[in-house]
């Protein structure tokens, strides 16, 4: 039977419950093919970093695949009124190949990736994958780029000193490395969001003394969330236009976001994240993200963490686009 046009058919390239080949049904391509694409949307499947829960390498996939979503320049986002994906040009180059169990061979592949997509003058936009590829894709973007702000929302501050099983590298390391290596300033960082039981004082101490700044959910519920955003910001950006988003789900209260790697109860709302990286997304020039530690094996009905996360990266192309159209 033939569709014939009329009935709302023609206008979606794909049915809402479809495989998805790319993010929200954005153009896919290959890294060598990137066009004039603004943002440039990867996956990295690699959870050989992982400390407890592993899954991470499924989060790629989940992540694209649990969205139903299809754009077409005519869903704009009802609080911005734009459709970001008709404003802004996204592609999606699918998952990088990275051999399970070779750390510095993956997080060197990444690092290429991020950087060939960056020195195309484009925005990387990496879903994750384990925190570990953070410490690729900050590298690669201070290769480029020199200096910027990295804001990291999490549950833990990811500053261990590498000895998590003997280890150099694992999720509970790459920011520590990207400090200790000279990628990226101690002053450019700022946590937000940390709770629970980790890391010992010794870190906390080290922290300090690089000139990390870092924000508990203590603080935010006493001094509220916009108020402890605006001021890791402002001290994260002084002297530098340029900011790196990193998101850990974890972030988010497991309640709402059960499926990643090391849960810690007492987190941020899901919908106090999308607004948060949205505002930034569109007050900062934002030259990379990535959003990580999505498990699907953990995760709950629903894919309520993938879904999640699938906002998420919408929430800050939405925030990019409405800084493009300023
Ligand atoms: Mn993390
Ligand atoms: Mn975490």
């Amino acid at each position: 039977m033939e569709i014939s046009k009329g009935q709302g058919f023609e206008t979606s390239e794909i049915a809402a419950f479809a495989s998805r080949a790319s993010f929200s049904g954005v153009p896919a391509t290959t890294i060598d093919k990137l066009g004039d694409a603004d943002v440039v949307i990867v996956g990295a499947p690699f959870d050989w970093g992982t400390s407890h829960r592993p899954g991470a390498r499924f989060g790629p996939k989940a992540i694209r695949d649990v969205g139903y979503l299809g754009f077409d320049g005519s869903r704009p986002h009802l609080p911005t009124g734009i459709d970001s994906l008709a404003e802004l040009g996204v592609v999606d180059i699918g998952d990088l190949n990275l051999p399970p169990g070779y750390m510095d061979e993956s997080l060197d592949r990444i690092t290429e990736a991020v950087r060939t997509i960056a020195d195309a003058g484009k925005v990387p936009l990496v879903l994750g994958g384990d925190h570990t590829i953070t410490y690729s894709n900050g590298r690669a973007l201070a290769a480029v780029h020199g200096d910027f702000a990295l804001i990291h929302f999490d549950a833990h501050a990811d500053t261990g000193a590498g000895t998590l099983g003997g280890m150099p590298h694992s999720h509970g390391t790459p920011m520590r490395k990207l400090i200790e290596e000279g990628h990226v300033a101690g002053k450019r960082f700022v946590q937000i969001g940390l709770r629970g039981y980790w890391p010992e004082p010794e870190t906390v101490a080290w922290m300090a003394e690089q000139g990390m700044r870092s924000y508990l959910m203590t603080d935010i519920t006493e001094r509220g969330l916009n108020e402890v955003v605006n001021e890791a910001v402002a001290y994260a950006t002084d002297g530098v236009d340029k900011a790196f988003l990193s998101i850990d789900i974890d972030v988010v209260d497991p309640g709402m976001a059960p499926g990643t790697g090391t849960p810690e109860p007492g987190g941020l709302l899901p919908r106090e994240l999308m607004d948060t990286v949205r505002r930034l997304a569109k007050d900062l020039n934002v030259i990379g993200a990535d959003v990580v530690e999505v498990s699907p094996p953990y995760d709950g009905p629903g894919e309520v963490t993938a879904l999640l996360a699938n906002r998420v990266v919408l929430e800050i192309l939405n925030g990019m686009a409405l800084r493009k159209l300023e």
